[in-house]
């Protein structure tokens, strides 16, 4: 595939058109896989150009990006990357603070099920193809709460470094997570 082992960097940091656009494995523009600011630049061309349109972003949103100053997809549009990303992050980081401190081994299967299939259908096609790639070379650790929290905060510290953001210091993932700040 074109997002292979030999190309983790380009897969991660996603490869884009020209004009920021990332494409699924379908080939086509992937809206959840591209950033709110590129995709709505697109669109405000097309219709310029007046092409049939890929998206249906609102007039509204569509005015709004067009101003330049909305970082992020309004709440009412689908998510881009990054919201998808958060949101995602949210809840991965969630479930693994409440996982069980000692999970039977039912549990421990379901949590590798789940994560295998959380991996398959991840909707940014991109995203899912490098985290495979990631967990073949690091198998989710299942065993107990302290585990499953550390190895999601490293992998997300992985796509956090590829990227260029902070690394995120594991030790604190359950005032993050959890129990909040102390005082
Ligand atoms: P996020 O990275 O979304 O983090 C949210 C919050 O989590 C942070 O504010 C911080 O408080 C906390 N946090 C940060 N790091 C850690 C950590 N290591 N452990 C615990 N808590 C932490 N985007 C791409 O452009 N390319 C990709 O290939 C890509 N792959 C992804 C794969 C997966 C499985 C997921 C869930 C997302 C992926 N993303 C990818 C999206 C990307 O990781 C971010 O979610 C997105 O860029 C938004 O970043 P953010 O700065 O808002 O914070």
């Amino acid at each position: 595939s074109k997002h292979g082992s030999s190309s983790r960097n380009a897969s991660t940091v996603l490869e884009k058109t020209p004009k920021g656009i990332v494409l699924g494995k379908d080939g086509k523009p992937c809206r959840v896989c591209t950033t709110f600011r590129d995709w709505t630049k697109q669109e405000r061309k097309k219709q310029h150009g007046v092409t049939e349109a890929v998206g249906t972003f609102s007039a509204a949103a569509l005015n709004s990006a067009s101003t330049s100053s909305i970082p992020q997809a309004p709440q009412e549009c689908p998510p881009d990357v990054e919201q998808l990303g958060r949101a995602t992050w949210t809840f991965l980081h969630t479930m693994a603070a409440y996982y069980p401190e000692v999970p039977s081994y039912e549990q421990q299967r379901s949590m590798k099920s789940f994560l295998t299939t959380f991996s398959q259908f991840y909707p940014c096609d991109p995203c899912a193809e490098h985290f495979r790639d990631e967990m073949r070379k690091k198998p989710p650790r299942v065993e107990s709460r302290w585990a499953l929290g550390r190895w999601i905060c490293e992998m997300h510290n992985l796509v956090n470094e590829q990227l260029g953001k902070e690394i995120f210091d594991c030790d604190k993932i359950d005032e993050r997570w959890k129990d909040g700040p102390k005082d």
